[in-house]
């Protein structure tokens, strides 16, 4: 028997997301950004539910061969170009769009001899300091890759560093519509906070958005908003079952370090899920989780295959909470329970970490299934 950790994928969800993306974007086309495996949840589980998208975003040359194996033929933007000569000729075998972020990168292009027309967009470094070209270096890279032959159409894009705080879009936006004013192609520079904050604004979702944890029901800009503000579903569930139970009395410590000591006679649970699936070890003591469908939390430290709940709740709630109960540590319960929900963005909060984090981490060993 495997042990009864599974994660689930919500393609609905997904489906749905998609769309209030593009509520928020007006007629902006959409990249569905899949780097790192589509956030964790698996390309091929979230293709069909996303190839509504007007293209796919993401890093890597083989999660883009895997895109055009499921029958993709529309658009894939490599986000943060090639690194080395002979990605170029995966470019062009596979129809790549890539970015452009560094002279190096130019360089590659113009000694690349096989001229198959690229497709580039052009990346702006506006403020973030992480890739792309400083303002005052911007428009030299663009007519060095305008000159090339081997350069087919330039686009032009940027990524927000503050789009999800309190500093927001504006200097940033000021920034490129300065450094790129009068330059043609298409424009690109928001991702989801940026889309869902300040989208309804056409200078900041102009002609393509990059998004991809609002698709993942995520909410960018937690705990000032929860996905229910953007309206959005939750597209990952980790479940797990009970697989022991311990009787504890007043004094009576819980797991490695002893974290944990009982105050008053309780019972709590045993669930087959640890640090080495993927469930972040500083969630311990009262972090929540759904126990049957009931709102209870973890007690004592988390171990690399188990974790301690409280059954408290749910047996005050009626339920017979206890070995082969569900728990679910993230996401949706199952319909038996009510598919009652825990918002990953708070499990997140408890584990001082974000959304993108906990869904990327799910293990190797985790099964998938869809819902
Ligand atoms: N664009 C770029 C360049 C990114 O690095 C990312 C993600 O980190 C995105 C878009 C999508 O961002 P988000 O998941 O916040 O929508």
């Amino acid at each position: 028997m495997p042990r009864p950790i599974q994660a689930f994928i919500h393609s609905n969800a997904l489906r749905h997301n998609l769309q209030q993306v593009r509520h928020h974007v007006g007629d902006a086309k959409v990249w569905a950004v899949v780097k790192a495996n589509a956030y964790g949840h698996g390309i091929e589980r979230v293709y069909d539910a996303l190839r509504a998208a007007d293209g796919f975003a993401l890093l890597d040359l083989d999660e883009a061969e895997r895109l055009r194996a499921l029958g993709w033929r529309g658009p894939i933007l490599l986000l943060e170009g090639v690194f080395e000569p002979r990605d170029l000729e995966v470019c062009s075998r596979l129809g790549l769009w890539h970015a452009v972020h560094c002279e190096q990168q130019i360089d590659m292009l113009a000694a690349h001899k096989t001229h198959a027309p690229h497709r580039v967009f052009l990346k702006l470094n506006g403020g973030m300091n992480r890739l792309g070209f400083k303002p005052q270096s911007y428009r030299a890279a663009w007519a060095r890759l305008n000159a090339l032959p081997q350069v087919d159409e330039i686009s032009l894009m940027m990524h927000f560093s503050d789009a999800d705080g309190p500093a927001g879009v504006a200097a940033q936006l000021a920034t490129f519509e300065q450094a790129t004013q009068g330059l043609p192609g298409e424009r690109c520079i928001s991702n989801s906070a940026a889309s869902l904050r300040f989208g309804a604004d056409a200078r900041v979702h102009q002609d393509w958005v990059r998004a991809g944890i609002a698709l993942y029901g995520s909410s960018p800009n937690y705990p000032d908003a929860d996905i229910g503000t953007w309206n959005l579903r939750p597209t990952m569930s980790l479940r797990s079952r009970i697989i022991g139970v311990q009787a504890l009395q007043p004094g009576d410590a819980v797991g490695y370090g002893s974290r944990f000591v009982a105050d008053a006679p309780m019972h709590i649970g045993v669930v087959a899920c640890g640090y080495a699936d993927g469930y972040p070890r500083i969630c311990d003591t009262g972090t929540p989780v759904l126990i049957d469908g009931v709102r209870s939390r973890t007690v004592g430290r988390i171990s690399m295959d188990m974790l301690a709940v409280d059954l408290t709740a749910p047996r005050a709630a009626g339920k017979a909470s206890g070995f082969g109960s569900e728990v679910v540590l993230w996401g949706l319960a199952s319909a038996a329970h009510g598919a009652a929900a825990l918002p990953i963005d708070e499990v997140a909060a408890h584990g001082q970490t974000v959304g993108y984090e906990l869904m990327c981490a799910v293990a190797a060993r985790v099964p998938f299934g869809q819902e």
